[in-house]
């Protein structure tokens, strides 16, 4: 099929959408690390693990044989509300560009959580729901997460509790009003409601949190409370597992059309909506079936894959959940105060961690100036407001196509653009007013943060 036979937007009919997601653990031969017990450090047990999770999603995370895991009927009508979502060819940019790259996006802001997230939590939900359950509990930094999963909730009529960092909960109100919208409740952390939440607030008088600090209290809760479980939105298996719905659809969309990707671009906080994306990609490349380059972007102020260890750590503050083995710059670490892009987890998920230590893939860091710079450049061809989290993949994909344009090279790039950056006009404000700057912690910090590392026998 000729080039210009290719569509601005590839959708795929109902009947095209996937049924089962796809586990990319199957097709691994180095399978990611299991959880640890922080206590014993002896592999996690689906008891032990059921009493902070659903049951359904133990099974899910502990799997790593089977590759399609069906996807739930209830689920994918739910999906229907919203999916499948556009492949867009990126053409107004290419032609800004000047460059002979073909460039795709796949958009996932077309819902109200603004973001991929409710990928994963239209799926917690069900899950919690069929097992009887009264509620889930959770915590959320910039909102997303908080957002889809009250969406989530309200569908299947389940109590959610958001714990969500005090800093975003003051400054990001309208974000804090929308989970309401949907009947959550919505609780500043560090709290006084919970007995780590008052340590933290007694060791760090006026601390505006964290979302270590926050996920420790929304342990605590859930498992104190009788009836409720505990959900998170990224990082762990069970959610790249939900995600990869992102990267089945992209993989249809460009069969379709006879399309092969060159490379695979995907901004990097806990991995989920990169290993959502790629995983398909990667099933090929592991089964040797076909060769990508697949590259993590991630923020120089928070570099967990490309200054950090691989290696077991805690997933929060409080240090009550699992060890996780995983890229991480330490539970304790925190970036900078001025970094206004989102993607500020310490750690990695631990299957992104263990095939990027196979040499799988690339990461690379940005700065956040350039990141907003590459965001401004996109809204003004492609007409979407971009969120600062997925920024950083539209920012190398840029200088990828910039890159084929001095090549010569007709690479076809494909990129995650995760969602829409409406409640981050704090941040753009920053950025138009020259006040946003450029941090990136020195050696001798991360030391200091890396020294915290549990220490494993
Ligand atoms: C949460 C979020 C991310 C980062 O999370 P991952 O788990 O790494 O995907 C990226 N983009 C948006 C819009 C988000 O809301």
């Amino acid at each position: 099929m000729s080039e210009n036979k290719i569509p601005y937007k590839i959708y795929l009919e109902e009947s095209e959408m996937p049924k089962a997601w796809y586990n990319v653990r199957a097709d691994m031969k180095n399978k990611p690390a299991p959880l640890l017990n922080p206590g014993t450090h002896q592999p996690m047990t689906a008891e032990e693990l059921e009493g902070v999770f659903c049951a359904d999603l133990v099974a899910q995370e502990l799997d790593n044989e089977n590759a399609y895991i069906e996807i739930p009927q209830e689920i994918r009508d739910f999906y229907k509300m919203y999916r499948p979502s556009p492949l867009v060819r990126a053409y107004c940019l290419e032609e800004k560009l000047q460059t002979p790259a073909k460039i795709y996006y796949k958009f996932e802001g077309n819902n109200t959580s603004g973001s991929h997230k409710l990928n994963s939590a239209i799926a917690q939900a069900y899950y919690a729901k069929k097992q009887g359950l009264k509620g889930v509990t959770t915590e959320t930094g910039a909102g997303q997460w908080g957002t889809a999963l009250s969406m989530a909730c309200s569908y299947f009529d389940l109590d959610c509790k958001v714990y969500m960092v005090k800093v975003s909960y003051e400054q990001k109100p309208f974000r804090r009003e929308v989970m309401k919208v949907y009947g959550a409740s919505v609780t500043p952390s560090p709290s006084m409601e919970t007995e780590i939440g008052k340590k933290i607030n007694a060791e760090h008088p006026g601390t505006t949190g964290s979302l270590g600090c926050a996920i420790s209290e929304a342990v605590e809760v859930a498992v104190k409370n009788p009836g409720y479980r505990y959900v998170l939105g990224s990082v762990l298996n069970q959610v790249l597992l939900h995600q990869s719905v992102i990267g089945l659809e992209t993989k249809a969309a460009l069969d379709k059309y006879g399309i092969k990707a060159d490379m695979i671009i995907g901004c990097a906080g806990g991995g989920s909506n990169l290993g959502g994306l790629i995983s398909p990609f990667m099933g090929e490349k592991l089964r040797g079936e076909a060769d990508y380059e697949i590259i993590a972007v991630e923020p120089a102020s928070c570099p967990s894959f490309t200054r950090g260890v691989y290696a077991y750590d805690f997933c929060d503050t409080g240090m009550v959940c699992p060890l996780a083995k995983m890229y991480t710059l330490g539970c304790d670490f925190i970036p900078s105060a001025n970094h206004a892009g989102g993607l500020r987890y310490h750690g990695m998920s631990p299957v992104l961690s263990q095939l990027y230590d196979d040499g799988l893939m690339k990461a690379v860091s940005v700065e956040q100036t350039k990141v907003f710079e590459a965001a401004e450049q996109f809204a003004r061809v492609e007409g979407i407001l971009p969120a600062p989290e997925s920024s950083h993949a539209i920012r190398v994909a840029i200088d990828e196509a910039l890159k084929c344009k001095e090549t010569g090279e007709e690479k076809t790039i494909v990129f995650g653009l995760t969602g829409t950056g409406y409640f981050d006009m704090v941040a753009y404000e920053k950025f138009h007013n020259g006040e946003m700057t450029d941090y990136i912690p020195t050696d001798e910090e991360l030391a200091k943060y890396r020294a915290k590392l549990p220490k494993m026998d």
